[in-house]
């Protein structure tokens, strides 16, 4: 059996087993493996294994892959920093995108979005618990962000993204996660949507994610295996 089989048969064992801890429905914990800085040959292998959606950071090396692997149905989703010039791009070429955390580029990815494609989903990323990064808004930025995204008829708000900061703290970890959670749930009261999805939990820490509610788990390195250099 190939390296990225027997990774995926870990991995989705691993769902598996997390959501029954938490007494949730594995169904509803989907698996992004995310393949930024692997070649497309990686990304077919795990197609072939049943993984449908596929995360990536870096829009240049995106466009390329999908280039490549044109002949085959896979779900992108976009989940990388966004500026303003690759927007366009992203729009065209991407069905979902987590990592929106402005107006400004939520209007451009609505304003370029092709009429006669679906809307593209989307997730807010909230910077939780890492104030030295600059990737996401904070938790006060995001009542009004959601309201005015959710009036953009090209993009469907999906839900909330969040890369916590890392740290060894279990505790840690949860409270973060569970931030993120409660942040959906206000939102969703407060605006009166039902946004689905908590974009969180990576190779690391997915158990936690998932006991605190994760419907999209972001994969990497425990699919792909060790990336050798970061772009
Ligand atoms: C790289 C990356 C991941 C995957 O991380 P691993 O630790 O390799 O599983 C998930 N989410 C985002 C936003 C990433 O950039």
């Amino acid at each position: 059996m190939s390296e990225i089989k027997k990774n995926i048969d870990i991995i989705q064992e691993r769902i598996i087993q997390a959501a029954n801890f938490a007494t949730k429905n594995s169904d509803q914990i989907h698996l992004l493996a995310v393949s930024k800085t692997k070649p497309a040959k990686a990304i077919r292998e795990a197609f072939q294994c049943g993984i449908i959606n596929f995360g990536e950071n870096y829009l240049q090396e995106a466009l390329q892959k999908q280039l490549e692997l044109s002949d085959i149905s896979i779900v992108w989703h976009f989940i990388g920093p966004i500026q303003s010039n690759k927007t366009k791009d992203i729009a065209e070429s991407f069905q979902w995108v987590h990592s929106v955390d402005r107006l400004k580029i939520a209007e451009r990815l609505n304003n370029q979005r092709p009429t006669n494609l679906p809307p593209l989903q989307i997730c807010i990323q909230v910077n939780i618990s890492d104030e030295s990064s600059k990737s996401g808004c904070t938790p006060n930025q995001l009542i009004e962000l959601a309201k005015a995204i959710q009036l953009l008829p090209n993009l469907t708000l999906r839900g909330l993204m969040a890369i916590p900061k890392p740290t060894d703290s279990i505790e840690q970890q949860h409270q973060a996660f569970a931030q993120l959670r409660q942040l959906k749930e206000s939102i969703n009261q407060q605006l009166n949507l039902s946004l689905d999805t908590l974009s969180m939990g990576m190779s690391d820490d997915l158990e936690i994610a998932i006991e605190e509610g994760a419907t999209i788990v972001r994969i990497g390195t425990a699919i792909f295996g060790e990336r050798s250099y970061s772009v």
